[in-house]
């Protein structure tokens, strides 16, 4: 043991590195620049697979926050390793460790930097499964990314207890001890020590409940779908517990939905929560069956001002529960996780936009699933601005929950959505959830594309790498010219990029542009763009419109091009017809009685709106004023015109939008 002493002291000294096993002295990639993520790196530390855990916790010294308990580890070598190495901050005390029953002596237990090493006489060969027990207590630190991992707190007017987790990223390691990286998922039993009137919430089925002492209990929960670390969870308070029961359109199966909430926020939670069986049909239609259907779904309440999406139990935060649907998107979100994130899980914290762009391209799916189509585009629409700005990559970005780091990855599941089409798409997110290495061993960005690419049937190289590895948008500037003769036109148009940043590349994208042509048909043209200062020429056998509009709406071009006034600039000093007022579209289109018209305004101010036949009679007139430039939109009753196709027209002072087609069918 001197020996192992000696060398521990030696390699401190050495290096300030916090990455050495003590007894053995190895030392392992150390990337500083990646802090707290540094852990990705070292999943070969472990040399490990964990199978299935044990915990017990007592929380019932909430006057000391504390934690008393033990944790088993049933596990099997991926390699030959003569020391066992858990995850447990420094703070809560080790009392003992036992191997396969065997108490280790304490002298062969070492903890550095919120690891514990535990040198095995004896070894373990790859491929042998051995179980290890960990008695450990203490009060959990402050200070995970999420400050409180392990919370005591109080609500409600009787000031009653709340006890609850927050493990992400790394923070299981504050309240239990554990492999703490989220590519390893094992089954977990969790057994929660709590007083008699509480009840308890965790992850996976309710086992059983048992009163012990004192008016205390223990809680038993299973999780037999395996759980990475950072979405293992318990909560604890008087809550009043209600239930649901889903039924699955897609297989008529059944699942329990669990609600635990504060007893003074019993009505509202019950509004809030009102469409939770709604999300569960829009995304099992979409990604197919909810994941963990054997189990159940459930939210428990918890202090915080977010959700978190623990597997089968998700925490809500208190004050996402308003009784008006404030924060749906949340509710959305934190159910869509289920899909991505919990089931398909992130192989490191530097792809962590493979689970949050999932979520949060779900938030826009619900709402047009809920709203409509429009909906869904002015969700996505909305994310943009925290995007438009940062010249780093997401892979990697720090911080790693930043609204860039989830909006941009929302996008590029919506770009991929768009190169798809919305049915391949779906069908394609369900074999992405269908894939056995994705859902045990988790994925990495570059499996996701090497997967998306069998879909798109191209090579998405070059997207992932500047989407995903390369940071900013493209910044496009259009200018064209159109020339005119009597029976054919042409289109000359120049594209130039200009983003610029260290990261930012020129960005490889298809542009499509809609042009209209003087008999009020129209063609999209997808231009392929891939350099700094591009042009094209474009031929037409007939009189083009005066004017074009960039139509993307799908991919980020539009809205990150730059400014409405600067985009067009003239194309070698001819004066093109400026087009600030558009029409986006109409829903629903066709339509029966009356559409919805969404528009851009030039300005504020007064908006004439009128609806030629296809003679180019008037057949509709309206005026309105509008307070607001930009996006706004009206409905129009077409009431007793006949059925057929019209074309609608508005203008707003001195623009005037192309003509947009539209179906009106009685
Ligand atoms: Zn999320």
């Amino acid at each position: 043991m001197k020996y192992v002493l000696v060398l521990m002291l030696f390699f401190s000294a050495l290096y300030s590195n916090d990455y050495i096993n003590p007894f053995t002295g190895d030392t392992y990639d150390f990337h500083p620049e990646v802090s707290f993520r540094s852990n990705d790196y070292l999943s070969d530390i472990y040399n490990y697979d964990v199978d299935h855990y044990e915990y017990f916790i007592d929380v019932t010294d909430t006057l000391n926050a504390a934690v008393d308990g033990y944790a088993i580890f049933n596990i099997k070598a991926t390699a030959d390793i003569d020391t066992f190495t858990f995850d447990l901050k420094d703070e809560l005390f080790v009392d003992s460790v036992f191997w396969n029953d065997q108490k280790i002596d304490t002298l062969n237990i070492s903890r550095v930097n919120d690891r514990t090493y535990v040198y095995l006489n004896e070894g373990l060969n790859l491929g042998d499964e051995s179980s290890f027990k960990v008695y450990y207590h203490g009060v959990p630190p402050e200070g995970s990314y999420f400050n409180a991992s392990y919370d005591v707190a109080y609500h409600g007017e009787n000031n009653s207890v709340v006890i609850s987790t927050m493990s992400s990223p790394q923070a299981a390691r504050y309240w239990h001890p554990c492999k703490d990286i989220p590519s390893d998922k094992a089954t977990v039993d969790m057994f929660i020590k709590c007083m008699e009137y509480q009840k308890a919430a965790s992850n996976g089925l309710l086992i059983s409940e048992e009163v012990v002492e004192d008016s205390k209990k223990i809680v038993h929960f299973r999780e037999n779908y395996p759980v990475c670390t950072y979405i293992t969870s318990i909560a604890v308070s008087n809550y009043t517990k209600y239930s649901e029961t889903w039924v699955s359109p897609q297989t008529g199966e059944t699942l329990p939905i669990d609600y635990y909430v504060y007893p003074e926020h019993l009505e509202n939670a019950k509004i809030d929560f009102s469409n939770v069986k709604d999300m569960f049909n829009c995304f099992s239609e979409r990604y197919g069956e909810y994941p963990f259907m054997d189990e159940k779904y459930g939210m428990a309440i918890f202090p915080w001002s977010g959700g978190m999406e623990n597997q089968t139990m998700t925490s809500i935060g208190s004050s996402i529960i308003t009784g008006n649907f404030t924060h749906e998107n949340v509710i959305a979100h934190e159910v869509a996780h289920h899909w991505f994130g919990d089931w398909v899980n992130i192989k490191t914290w530097n792809d962590v936009w493979l689970k949050e762009g999932g979520a949060v391209l779900s938030e826009a799916v619900w709402f047009g699933y809920a709203e409509g189509p429009f909906a869904y585009r002015d969700f996505m629409n909305s994310l943009k601005p925290t995007i438009i700005n940062v010249k780093e990559p997401i892979f990697g970005y720090s911080p790693t929950f930043s609204r860039y780091v989830y909006n941009k990855g929302a996008w590029i599941f919506n770009m991929v959505k768009h190169i798809l089409g919305d049915d391949k798409f779906y069908d394609a997110v369900k074999d992405y959830m269908n894939e056995p290495s994705f859902y045990t061993d988790g994925i990495t960005s570059d499996q996701f594309f090497d997967f998306f690419s069998k879909y798109t049937q191209r090579d998405m190289d070059k997207f992932k790498d500047q989407w995903v590895y390369k940071g900013g948008v493209p910044n496009y500037k259009f200018s064209y010219r159109i020339e005119n003769s009597d029976d054919h036109s042409t289109l000359k148009m120049r594209i130039r990029q200009t983003q610029e940043g260290d990261e930012v590349p020129i960005f490889d994208m298809p542009i499509p542009v809609m042009v209209q042509f003087s008999d009020f048909t129209d063609s999209l043209l997808l231009v392929d763009n891939n350099m700094a200062n591009q042009t094209y020429s474009f031929q037409f056998n007939k009189r083009l419109h005066n004017s074009i509009p960039i139509e993307n709406f799908n991919f980020m071009s539009k809205v990150l091009a730059v400014s409405e006034e600067e985009e067009f600039e003239d194309f070698d000093t001819v004066d093109n017809n400026i087009v600030k007022t558009e029409i986006i579209g109409n829903y629903p289109n066709p339509f029966n009685s009356s559409t919805t018209i969404n528009f851009l305004l030039a300005d504020r101010g007064d908006v004439n709106f009128t609806v030629y036949n296809v003679k180019g009679e008037i057949v509709y007139q309206a005026r309105e004023f509008y307070n607001n430039s930009g996006f706004n939109s009206k409905l129009i009753d077409f009431g007793n015109i006949s059925s057929g196709i019209y074309y609608l027209q508005i203008k707003n002072r001195e623009t005037v939008s192309l003509l947009k087609k539209i179906t009106y069918i009685k």
